[in-house]
């Protein structure tokens, strides 16, 4: 991912996150890439420059907007955490994930956290049953054939 600063027609300034420098330009081409204040089309990038010889006005302005995470990437960093929470306090079952979640809600096993892959009807199911489990934005980690 790219980050640029951003300029509209009207000079307000913002940032995008673009995964190429072409994915911006062809964003842009196609109206895509508006501005967050005025809603304008006509976006370009802006310089990297220091900001000399501008007035006050336009720098705090500035300096609100950027105060704004991103929330691409604030759901990004928490995303990054959960994983890290889970990977390291979960056991990992794969496919039986169904299977272990039943066993640990009838106390048929020891009551642990656990995380794995599950079909749409199997967290139904579950669901339906009482089971408590929530999906996780989460890539299974590789294992070893
Ligand atoms: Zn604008």
């Amino acid at each position: 991912m790219i980050r640029y600063s951003l300029l509209c027609a009207q000079e307000h300034e913002f940032d995008g996150w673009f995964p190429s420098s072409t994915g911006f330009e062809a964003q842009a081409a196609s109206g895509e890439v508006r501005c967050p204040v005025c809603g304008s089309a006509e976006v370009r990038k802006a310089l990297m420059a220091p900001r000399l010889g501008r007035g006050t006005k336009k720098a705090a302005k500035r300096s609100e907007i950027s105060a704004v995470p991103d929330p691409a990437q604030k759901m990004n960093m928490m995303m990054l955490a959960l994983k890290k929470h889970v990977e390291e306090n979960c056991d990992y079952v794969g496919d039986r994930f169904a299977e272990e979640a039943r066993r640990i809600h009838y106390g048929e096993t020891d009551r642990r956290e656990i995380y794995g892959e599950a079909t749409l009807d199997e967290a139904r199911d579950l669901i339906e049953e009482g089971v408590e489990v929530a999906p996780l934005p989460i890539v299974p980690p590789v294992r070893a054939n």
